[in-house]
């Protein structure tokens, strides 16, 4: 079995080899046999570079266990040592390749997608696995270029230790009580135990780790995703509510009001925090965080600075600036003064709770959402006001909200294509005119 693959190419699906991991549909694009393909060339790759020892860590997906063996599998019959380190999310697995002795890691997960997506995020000498990398592993899987050998496996679990490490930071003079939504995601476990030890009233939701997530998909970047836990904080009277994605990589937050805090919301807050012990330190977020984040940033004495998009892309540039903290949009949050420099939505929970306390301004940013929810009730448009006013039409949806950190609209509009957004753009200018506002240059 251990030589079906060696010195026979194996082609994966182009789709799923993507720019910061691999990703794919389980039993469509990506199977066992693609695993350990995974598994054989990443190990030819970590050989290449000197490395001997990868931990192996994978989400509460169905389809999961089964990669992850034969992910286990392939890089053993490649000589690579394999430290299993099981059940948990992705920031766990990252904290085993930073804490443990080992040359990479690899997690198995589906992030937020559908419960029938699976993939792999991978590191590689404390650094993303990315871009050319990934690409390189196909090319040697596709031409059968392995290495052979018997790599021990052994089991190691680091799921005590990250918890601890998580509660090590928590600094919160004031107890609050929070309502969580792990959303039946990879972070049920490391919840429960980590709620266990901060002060204060914690009420949990979906906390049970299950791959057929049936209570709400597991993305909280999504408006529709936070219902539940918009209305755990309402009926309990909670400070606030945090959720996290199906693999506890991404962070979404809800004030005591319920309303919902964007990634670079919580950045400002964050930032805040930062700059006051480490003046001028450069802080980065991605390219569609508001203009907003950045003229804070700047303000408050940090060094604002806009990079790509992608979480390899903002921790490879986080790690050449020695930037502090860095954040997407999509909610991913890095730490890097006293943390590791990787995504850890948990993380992110446990040191920005004492922080998150929004005024409540009352001007004319609120009125002319009002006026444009209500033009676009009157047309019938297909649309969600739980935050601002989120519409959806054939070419994707387009967003207008009030910000709750600055005296200023914030909108955003996503499409399959150029021409869609451009429509998109359009209606967006035409509601901001109605209102007599001054259309924003895109
Ligand atoms: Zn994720």
């Amino acid at each position: 079995m251990a030589e079906m693959l060696t010195g026979q190419g194996h082609t994966f699906n182009p789709t799923i080899l993507r720019e910061y991991d691999i990703r794919g549909v389980v039993g469509k694009t990506l199977g066992a046999v693609d695993a350990r393909a995974i598994g054989r060339g990443f190990a030819r790759i970590l050989r290449e570079g000197g490395g001997r020892r990868v931990a192996v860590a994978y989400d509460g997906r169905l389809s999961s266990p089964e990669l992850e063996s034969a992910l286990v599998g392939g890089l053993a019959e490649s000589g690579v040592e394999v430290v299993r380190v099981g059940l948990g999310p992705t920031p766990m697995l990252y904290f085993a390749a930073f804490t443990l002795d080992v040359d990479g890691g690899i997690m198995i997960t589906g992030s937020h997608n559908p419960a029938d997506y699976n993939g792999f995020k991978m590191v590689i000498q404390k650094k993303s696995f990315f871009g050319p990398d990934i690409q390189r592993l196909g090319k040697i899987a596709a031409a059968g270029d392995f290495v052979a050998g018997a790599g021990a496996v052994t089991v190691h679990s680091v799921f005590d230790a990250y918890v601890a490490r998580l509660l090590q930071d928590y600094d919160g003079a004031r107890p609050l009580k929070i309502a969580w939504d792990a959303g039946n995601g990879a972070t049920g476990d490391a919840l429960v135990k980590l709620t266990a030890g901060l002060p204060g009233e914690h009420i949990l939701l979906n906390q049970t780790i299950d791959g057929t997530f049936p209570a709400h998909h597991p993305d909280p970047t999504e408006p529709k995703n936070l219902v539940q836990l918009q209305a755990a904080v309402a009926e309990h009277r909670c400070d606030l509510g945090i959720a996290f994605d199906g693999d506890g990589d991404r962070i979404g937050v809800v004030d005591g009001k319920g309303r919902i805090l964007w990634g670079d919301q919580l950045m400002v807050l964050l930032a805040e925090d930062v700059i006051k012990t480490r003046p001028g330190a450069t802080i980065i977020a991605d390219v569609k965080a508001s203009q907003v984040l950045f003229d804070e940033i700047a303000r408050m004495g940090g060094t604002p600075l806009m990079w790509r998009t992608g979480h390899s892309l903002i921790k490879t540039k986080m790690a050449e600036t020695g930037a502090p903290l860095a954040g997407e949009m999509s909610g991913h949050i890095f730490f890097g003064d006293r943390y590791y420099g990787y995504d850890d939505a948990l993380y992110a929970a446990v040191v920005n709770t004492p922080e998150l306390r929004f005024p409540c301004s009352d001007t004319r940013k609120f009125a002319v959402i009002d006026e444009v929810r209500d033009r676009l009730r009157k047309d019938g448009a297909d649309m969600s006001d739980i935050d601002g006013v989120r519409v959806r039409t054939r070419d994707g949806w387009w967003l207008l909200r009030a910000s709750n950190t600055q005296d200023v609209l914030v909108a955003r509009a996503e499409a399959g294509d150029q021409a869609g957004l451009g429509r998109l753009k359009a209606l967006i200018v035409a509601q901001l005119a109605a209102s007599g506002m001054t259309p924003p240059s895109f």
